[in-house]
């Protein structure tokens, strides 16, 4: 175990927070009770913002930026786990609260670890992260809701190029839904048709205000824009249906109105990946696990250098990410 280690760090520059590469030694960890190597973390929508700062993600600094990260335990002081134990940590407050994956080596709280599902590899368990995590919590949700059918009305998948909207699609056509994709980039169609999208819809189409009940269209509707789009998808959704917010692409406002709720009964499901419970966190990776296609995790993921997340933090932020990118910490 070498004496130091890289990590991307978020610090305190003349008042203002600043993506900057440190060397840390072990000693500086936080005293948490489980040490792990970490293998892999990776680039979400909400790391580009902590690292581009343009969001303010990190609540103390200095702050290890990172959401994700997947790696084997070292050594741990809790009876949970043991030294080799492959583990997975999305969420928790890491890079907000609590120091995250960004470093080789990471001090966490057991609660905060998740198996490693034997489906997949350290890699493919961050090729997944946060994004393809909360993707599975939005299918689950919609499942439980019971709006959408296998071989029926169609389910609408916004931001559809993105990290959650491309893991969203590969679940919900494997789970044998019939699925069309928002996306504002038309050269992914052939991408989204590998994933099973099988109807597109332009996204500057929902982005413009409309009326608060809409011809109706979508049995259900995964939607990770927010602001006008979520509006609008609202307002598409049949009596009945159930739409699940988890993201802001697009803003972080809502300008609708209440009629589809009180006079479809359309149900608006919020989704949040970073407090939720374990036993959420552990279906939605069983849900993973059984209809992940390999092949789409593949074709989604694409595997980066440490070294080069403040360009790619730019990127995400500017929508020019295809699907995900998993970070070697290495
Ligand atoms: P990505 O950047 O990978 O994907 C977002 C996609 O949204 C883009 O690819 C693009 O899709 C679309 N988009 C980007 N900008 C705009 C815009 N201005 N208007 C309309 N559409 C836009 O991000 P992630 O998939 O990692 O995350 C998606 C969202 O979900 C983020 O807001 C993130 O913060 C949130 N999130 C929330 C979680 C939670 O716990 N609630 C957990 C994980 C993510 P296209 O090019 O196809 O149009």
């Amino acid at each position: 175990m070498s004496d130091t280690f890289r990590a991307l760090m978020i610090v305190d520059e003349e008042g203002k927070p600043k993506a900057a590469f440190r060397q840390l030694a072990l000693s500086e960890l936080p005293d948490h009770d489980v040490l792990v190597e970490v293998s892999y973390s990776t680039l979400n929508y909400k790391d580009g913002l902590a690292v581009s700062g343009k969001g303010r993600i990190a609540r103390r600094l200095p702050m290890v930026a990172g959401i994700d990260l997947a790696g084997t335990v070292v050594e741990s002081r809790s009876p949970e786990w043991q030294a080799g134990d492959k583990v997975v940590v999305n969420g928790w407050g890491l890079s907000e609260t609590e120091w995250g994956g960004y470093t080789r080596f990471q001090r966490l709280k057991p609660q905060w670890l998740t198996r490693l599902p034997d489906a997949f590899s350290l890699e493919q368990a961050m090729a997944i992260g946060t994004a393809g995590y909360t993707a599975a919590l939005c299918v689950d949700a919609l499942e439980d809701w019971g709006s959408i059918e296998a071989g029926g009305r169609e389910v609408l998948v916004t931001g559809a190029a993105g990290g959650v909207g491309s893991t969203a699609i590969s679940l919900l056509a494997r789970k044998g839904y019939t699925v069309t994709a928002s996306t504002g980039r038309p050269e992914s169609h052939a991408y989204l048709t590998e994933l099973g999208a099988t109807g597109f819809v332009d996204r500057a189409t929902l982005a413009e205000r409309g009326g608060a009940l809409q011809k109706e269209r979508w049995g259900g509707a995964i939607d990770s824009v927010g602001s006008t789009t979520l509006a609008n998808v609202l307002a598409q959704t049949f009596y009945g249906g159930a739409v699940a917010a988890c993201g802001l692409a697009g803003g972080m406002d809502l300008p609708g109105s209440v009629a589809p709720h009180i006079l479809r009964g359309v149900t608006l499901i919020g989704i949040d990946s970073v407090m939720a419970p374990a036993k959420k966190r552990e279906r939605a990776w069983r849900t993973l696990a059984a209809h992940l296609d390999a092949a789409h995790l593949a074709r989604i993921a694409r595997v980066e250098p440490l070294s080069d997340l403040p360009r790619l933090a730019e990127e995400i932020v500017a929508g020019k990410i295809q699907g995900r990118v998993v970070i070697d910490v290495s």
